[in-house]
């Protein structure tokens, strides 16, 4: 890997442990050597990943949406901006530029991102992994409910286990570094 994709809340959370676990990200991806591409903005939790990426001599390239420019308060000092027509180019592009892709806390649009990537390895669409940073529990539920639509028969354990999780930045990084596609149909073709 050499680019990292981060979906994270456009809001800072109501706890100074998500901004702080944002923080960490950043300095795990800068110590690695990896670039971060997110969503542009300078709000909450995507706006603190980026600073501290930028703080320690980072790369980073924010893909945002046109009419999001105002409204998230583009970073105006990323190594790149990329202002795009529409949330599915951004989603496209964010993706196109990664070579793997974490959630971290946040909100509908967060999840929205992560389950589309997931949707699309699960389909075979791309062969990237895709981990959640659980910081403090935050996806504990998440995580149990997903382990609920797969003992109910509505996914494949394999496409269960697509989403690597750890509390931890670090040993989040290593399980992505480690992981290798396994081509486990959704169909079956008929
Ligand atoms: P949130 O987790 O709701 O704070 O949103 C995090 C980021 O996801 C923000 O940059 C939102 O603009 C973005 N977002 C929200 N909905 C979508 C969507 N349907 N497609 C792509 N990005 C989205």
């Amino acid at each position: 890997m050499r680019t990292v994709c981060v979906y994270c809340g456009s809001s800072p959370g109501a706890r100074a442990e998500y901004r702080q676990a944002a923080e960490s990200l950043a300095e795990q991806l800068v110590d690695r050597g990896f670039g971060l591409v997110y969503g542009g903005a300078h709000v909450g939790l995507m706006g603190n990943i980026a600073d501290r990426m930028l703080a320690r001599g980072g790369e980073v390239t924010g893909v945002i949406p046109r009419a999001l420019v105002d409204l998230e308060v583009a970073h105006e000092s990323l190594s790149s901006l990329e202002v795009v027509p529409d949330m599915h180019a951004r989603k496209a592009r964010m993706a196109e530029l990664s070579d793997g892709f974490i959630a971290m806390p946040g909100g509908l649009g967060t999840l929205e991102e992560l389950f589309e990537m997931l949707t699309w390895s699960q389909l075979g669409f791309h062969a990237k992994p895709v981990g959640l940073l659980n910081a403090v529990g935050f996806y504990d539920r998440l995580l149990e409910f997903l382990d609920h639509a797969a003992i109910e028969g509505f996914m494949r354990a394999e496409h269960r286990q697509l989403l690597l999780a750890s509390q931890s930045a670090d040993e989040l990084l290593s399980l992505l570094g480690t992981w290798q596609p396994t081509v486990v149909p959704k169909l079956e073709s008929r």
